[in-house]
This record gives structure tokens, C-alpha cells and sequence, in this order.
């Protein structure tokens, strides 16, 4: 692959993804949110309003910013012991090594912050390795940005290998879409840093199996050869995922690749990303029709992130409700049962 990535709108005009008569105004989406398409997602993508195109090229809806939206949706500044750390559960942080990614998503929940800096400076990396050695109920760091796999493999290998020496992190977890929009990234090299850690968890950020082109599925293949176990997350998206068919050949297609479907994110409360956004209960119905056709290796937990830090929860469908002294519950038909607790 030899074309580079879209990074301007005159980069999106001359490619044939944005309208021209369009340009005014997203120019002023230009000037809010970064624009970025890796080289494989240009191919992935067939026109700009597909389901790949849509997470990607800018729409002039992202102009509109509703009330309840955020510049920091899910509250990682709430809860920051050290620049790029973020400790809001007590078994686990995150560290934020990077800024940057190989694509900016249109509805991305840190949107505010993503390429607005590369790798987090050596004295505050220092410093954020410190507070977690010196902070032995943290079992697991994970790796975010940004995009940590856009490090080199040389300073993600240092830097798992610096986390394999802290005694008290028994796992490193790295989330990323660059498997998928960068498969080019999943070198030998970089599987060997990622090894550098006895324990390296990866989490594949993934929406539409549109995504998973031929290069992206090696990369997948390779490193679960290497055995690094795989999960994915995905962000429910209107008009790009938001049915029960489209997550159906997704996750499926996740699952024969080896990746475990992990989370189903709801869109969190960034600015201009209403247009992305389903409601809760139109989430619950899609979980819903899934759960009762899909096998439990696809279905990933469907979560909401609380606005403002107050961390993650499983959101539904409730198949369980009290009645009386037991208990109703609904099967994947929806049809309902008693259930009764032993008495005590
Ligand atoms: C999402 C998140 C985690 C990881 O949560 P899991 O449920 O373990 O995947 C950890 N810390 C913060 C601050 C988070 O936002
Ligand atoms: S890859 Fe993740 S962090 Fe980067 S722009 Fe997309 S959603 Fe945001």
C-alpha cells in the first residue's frame, strides 16, 4: 500500500470523498475535529456514506453540539493521579501513551484530545510508571491513547518490559484499531514487543465487518498465532451498525477470526456525535434479538460509560425482575417464568 493517509479536507476533495460545494462547511468541522483516513480504510471503504466511510469522512452534522454533550464525555480528567494515567477502578488504570491514531473517528469519545500530541513525554511516562509501582493494588494497565500501537515497536516493547518488571502487573491489556485500520502495523516486531509482558491482552476496536479486509484479517491471524489473546470492542453506531443483522456478521465473523466480542459500547456524549447516537432502549432490543441467535463466544456485554466519570455498567436488556418474593424472568423468546430463591 502505497498511498498515504487523508489527513485535509483538500486531501478528501481531491480523493472524491467530499462534496465541493460542501467545502465551507466542513471546513468548519475541519477546524474542530481532526481528519484522518489510514490507507486501509481508503480501501475498505467504497463510497464516503458507507459504513465504513460514514466513521470517517466529516458531515456537516457534527456542527451540531446538543446540551447534553461533553468535552470529556467519560471523565478521564476526573480521576488523573499523573498526566496519562487515569485510576478510577481500583485494580486498574489506564495510560495514555499517545495521542495519535491512524484514523480519526468521526464519533470518537476523546475527540477533544486525540492528535493533538504524539507519544506522552519520557519525565511524565516516568512519573505515570512510578505512581504504578508504587501503587501495588493496581493489577492491570491498559494501554490507550490515542492509539498505542501506533508507538514503535521498540518503545511499546520497552515499555511493556518496564510493566513485566513491576511484580504487582500480572496483565497488560492494550486497546487499539490498528489491527483493523493499520494491519501493515502488526509486523513481527511488533509481536514481539507486545510479548514483552507474560500477559498482554489485545483489545481490537471494531464497528462493521465492512472493516475486516483481506490485510486486516492476517494481521488478526498473526497475532492470535503469536497467542495474544484477542477481544474486540465496538461502538453501537446509527445508520452504520445499529442492527441486529449487521452485529450479527460482525461478531460472528470476530469469533471465526478468534477475537472475543467484548464490549458494545453506547456512543458516549461527545460533541457533535448526536448523529451517531441511538437511544438505550433501541440498543436493548437489538441485544435482545441477538442474544437469543447468537452463540455466547459472539455477544459481547453492552455497556454505558457514565457521563462524567463514574465508570462502566452493563446496560440491558434485564432479563431478571423481582416479583414478590421471587422472581420473573424473560427468556430470548421474551416469554416470562417464575423463578423462586430457596427459602430462608
Ligand atoms: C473502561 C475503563 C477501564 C477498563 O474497564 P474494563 O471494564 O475492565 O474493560 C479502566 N479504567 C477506566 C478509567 C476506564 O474508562
Ligand atoms: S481510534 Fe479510538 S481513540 Fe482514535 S479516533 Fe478512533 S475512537 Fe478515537
Amino acid at each position: 500500500m502505497t498511498r498515504p493517509a487523508l489527513t485535509t479536507l483538500s486531501d478528501l476533495t481531491r480523493a472524491g470523498l467530499a462534496d465541493p460545494a460542501a467545502e465551507p462547511v466542513l471546513a468548519r468541522v475541519a477546524e474542530t475535529f481532526r481528519i484522518r483516513i489510514s490507507p486501509a480504510m481508503q480501501e475498505a471503504m467504497e463510497t464516503p456514506d458507507d459504513p465504513v466511510g460514514r466513521q470517517f469522512v466529516p458531515d456537516a452534522a457534527e456542527l451540531t453540539i446538543r446540551p447534553e454533550e461533553r468535552t470529556d464525555p467519560i471523565g478521564d480528567r476526573a480521576h488523573s493521579p499523573a498526566p496519562g494515567l487515569t485510576h478510577r477502578y481500583p485494580d486498574r488504570v489506564i495510560l495514555h501513551v499517545t495521542q495519535t491514531c491512524d484514523v480519526y473517528c468521526r464519533f470518537c469519545f476523546r475527540r477533544e484530545t486525540v492528535g493533538a500530541a504524539g507519544p506522552l513525554p519520557a519525565p511524565e511516562l516516568a512519573a505515570a510508571l512510578d505512581y504504578i509501582a508504587a501503587t501495588p493494588a493496581v493489577r492491570e494497565v491498559i494501554l490507550t491513547g490515542g492509539d498505542p500501537l501506533t508507538l514503535s515497536a521498540r518503545r511499546l516493547g520497552a515499555l511493556l518490559g518496564r510493566l513485566a518488571g513491576i511484580a504487582h502487573v500480572s496483565v497488560t491489556r492494550l486497546h487499539s484499531r490498528g489491527p483493523v485500520v493499520a494491519p501493515e502495523r502488526i509486523t513481527p516486531a511488533l509481536i514481539a514487543a507486545l510479548r514483552a509482558h507474560p500477559a498482554t491482552y489485545l483489545v481490537v476496536h471494531i464497528n462493521h465487518a465492512q472493516e475486516l479486509t483481506p490485510a486486516a484479517r492476517a494481521a488478526l491471524a498473526r497475532l492470535a498465532e503469536a497467542g495474544i489473546p484477542l477481544l474486540s470492542q465496538t461502538v453501537l453506531l446509527r445508520g452504520i451498525n445499529d442492527d441486529p443483522a449487521t452485529l450479527e456478521e460482525l461478531f460472528r465473523s470476530l469469533v471465526a477470526l478468534r477475537v472475543k466480542p467484548y464490549y458494545l459500547h453506547h456512543c458516549d456524549l461527545a460533541r457533535g456525535t448526536g448523529h451517531f447516537r441511538t437511544t438505550l432502549a433501541e440498543g436493548q432490543v437489538i441485544m435482545a434479538a441477538l442474544r437469543g441467535r447468537l452463540s455466547g463466544l459472539a455477544l459481547p456485554t453492552y455497556v454505558l460509560d457514565i457521563p462524567g466519570g463514574h465508570g462502566k455498567v452493563p446496560i440491558g436488556p434485564d432479563y431478571l425482575v423481582r416479583d414478590g418474593a421471587g422472581w420473573q424472568v424473560t427468556d430470548p423468546a421474551g416469554h416470562h417464568h417464575r423463578y423462586d430463591d430457596p427459602a430462608r
